[in-house]
């Protein structure tokens, strides 16, 4: 029996040395933790850099906040928020705008877009800092400055505000004048505003209203005064734009006159059509 009840024994001490072990973990689990580790949530953490100067043949190091990448996450997770870009429009980049036997106007508008967006931190404080792609509907205008769009916020947190022309004014006619007072105060003052199918037609007929027609010069020459960011796609050609609006349309060319791409009015430029002549 002795012999027995030894081994048994040994057997319910370890038992309990686990158990005890486990309700440990349990309690190191449930103490505070931080959501990031490296920078105990503060945003930033201190690393160590030689600085240059020696003293007595050796290299001072010195201490260097810098800012931690989960401060940029939150930050790009803002941006993303207040931008308006929707999940699907998230996913637009360069890589996936695909150029395969697109009109060769395509491929100069896509190669226009990267260019504007290398040449960003350049021209950004200056008048002629913002990019117009206009002319046919559907050849991808709208992908490549969303692209833009999204680049600026992830890679430089450049807050951008996405403006779709037609859903934008009906929103702001749907408002107090309070609150329309608000939302054109954000659009002039956001860092890039990208106005999406300016003027856009519907039904095939432009049908601008004096009040649009005003509220999007005020805030176009607002950017303009200031020198702020426009990233502007249009169906329409220059010459129909002229003709809403030539105040506007002046000022919009002006900005973006190194940057402006017209995709003429042909079918067979349309990006969402050419799955369709593929197959004849
Ligand atoms: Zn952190």
């Amino acid at each position: 029996m002795q012999q027995l009840s030894d081994p048994m024994a040994a057997i319910m001490d370890k038992l309990k040395a686990k158990s005890q072990a486990f309700s440990e973990t349990t309690v190191a689990i449930e103490e505070p933790e931080y959501n990031c580790p490296r920078c105990k949530d503060t945003g930033s953490y201190l690393v160590r850099k030689k600085n240059g100067y020696f003293i007595r043949g050796v290299e001072v190091e010195q201490d260097y906040y810098v800012e931690c990448e989960c401060s940029k996450m939150l930050k790009t997770n803002r941006l993303i928020k207040s931008s308006a870009i929707t999940e699907e429009f998230q996913k637009m980049s360069f890589k996936n705008f695909s150029t395969d036997g697109v009109h060769p106007k395509v491929i100069e508008m896509k190669s226009k877009a990267n260019q504007y967006y290398t040449a960003f931190d350049e021209v950004r404080g200056f008048r002629q800092n913002s990019i117009m792609l206009i002319g046919q509907p559907g050849c991808g205008k709208t992908h490549l400055l969303t692209a833009i769009s999204n680049y600026l916020i992830h890679a430089k947190q450049v807050p951008v505000l996405y403006f779709p022309y037609k859903d934008g004014m009906n929103n702001l006619a749907a408002n107090n004048f309070e609150r329309k007072n608000e939302i054109m105060d954000r659009m002039k003052e956001i860092d890039v505003l990208f106005i999406d199918d300016l003027f856009k037609p519907i039904g095939g007929k432009v049908d601008v209203k004096a009040w649009q027609a005003e509220s999007i010069f005020e805030v176009v020459n607002y950017r303009y005064l200031n020198n702020k960011p426009l990233l502007i796609s249009s169906e329409l050609s220059l010459d129909d734009m002229l003709y809403i609006d030539e105040a506007l349309t002046s000022r919009l060319f002006e900005m973006a006159q190194d940057f402006t791409v017209t995709i003429p009015k042909d079918m067979k430029v349309n990006y969402r059509l050419r799955k369709v002549f593929e197959n004849r």
